[in-house]
């Protein structure tokens, strides 16, 4: 292990996983914040760059209400479900999910840096279903007897909390899939740890022959630190194209100008903003709901103040449907 992986990994294991320390860390009383007190199912990990950014002493910090552990989660919404997008019925098999024409999705790992609250994956079955390093040749065998699949999408958990040599082989197993051309990694982790992003790591991309596209995953304009900043640099840098896919959240970013600030800061990173999606219904989510209505209020701010390839499509993902559906 090299000085760089040990950093982010001493970076993972110094991150908060304890409700009191964070709110210690805050200036925070968490009895003044109606927290959910039993949040073990779905363990709160904040890495401390990230709760760097935070504003000591607001409650209502946007970073912070991503990650804060609410007794809201527990009440319980009609149309909120385990598995909100349909995807353990489109397993085709283990760790593979089988949706679209053309493209398919590997659930590499069930680890993340971050606990986002409105995961719509929070209640996955990730031991069961995440890809095995003995299932690896099962899951490129099934891509490679179709000849239609181009792209591949590594997601997760978040697929760059593999360690090096692990992304390396899966990435150049599918290296040797003649049809291949794309390999898209959605990842949370340039942005919530930033440190990950290291040289072996950009080796790994810059001698893929298939391209390479990280679409990262940002809601708000305070999580594009200059670390960030120097993290898609170099990215850009070893050829990888990036995107950012944002979810729309209550009183996070549901805001026409702080998701304008939002595109601008992308733009200024070399990152296109791609989708803003409307909240996936996973259970226990229902308090992050923006209202389709004011949503589509948002989506025409941002028509009218930014131009067309910084305002991102406002999208719904619908189980068992063919593509993800823009809401306009
Ligand atoms: S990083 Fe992505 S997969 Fe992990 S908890 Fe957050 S939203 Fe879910």
């Amino acid at each position: 292990m090299n000085n760089s992986s040990n950093t982010w990994q001493q970076a993972l294991a110094e991150a908060f996983t304890d409700l009191d320390s964070l709110c210690h860390y805050l200036q925070l009383d968490p009895k003044k914040l109606q927290v959910l007190k039993e949040y073990q199912q779905f363990p709160l990990k904040v890495p401390r760059d990230f709760a760097n950014l935070m504003t000591v002493g607001d409650p209502n910090d946007p970073l912070l209400r991503q990650v804060l552990p609410l007794s809201q989660e527990l009440i319980e919404q009609p149309g909120f479900s385990a598995d909100p997008v349909g995807d353990l019925k489109a397993l085709a098999t283990e760790g593979v999910v089988h949706k679209y024409q053309g493209r398919l999705l590997l659930i590499s790992t069930g680890a993340c840096a971050i606990h986002c609250r409105y995961c719509f994956r929070r209640n996955f079955p990730y031991g069961e279903q995440q890809l095995a390093s003995s299932k690896i040749q099962q899951a490129i065998d099934y891509i490679q007897s179709r000849p239609e699949i181009t792209e591949v999408i590594l997601s997760g958990g978040d697929p760059l909390l593999l360690n090096d040599e692990k992304l390396a082989n899966l990435v150049k197993a599918l290296n040797k899939i003649p049809q291949l051309q794309r390999i898209r990694i959605h990842t949370r982790i340039p942005v919530v740890l930033p440190s990950r992003i290291t040289p072996d790591l950009l080796a790994v991309f810059s001698e893929s022959r298939c391209s390479i596209i990280v679409v990262l995953h940002s809601n708000h304009p305070n999580e594009l630190s200059a670390q960030v900043e120097t993290a898609c640099q170099n990215l850009k840098a070893n050829r990888v194209n990036l995107l950012n896919q944002s979810v729309l959240l209550k009183g996070i970013n549901d805001n026409a100008e702080i998701l304008h600030q939002l595109s601008e800061r992308l733009f200024a990173l070399g990152v296109l903003p791609y989708y803003l999606h409307q909240l996936d219904k996973a259970k226990g989510t229902a308090h992050f709901e923006v209202d389709d209505n004011d949503a589509l209020e948002l989506l025409e701010a941002l028509k009218q103040t930014l131009p067309g390839y910084l305002v991102p499509k406002l999208v719904r993902e619908q189980s068992g449907a063919p593509y993800k559906h823009n809401l306009y």
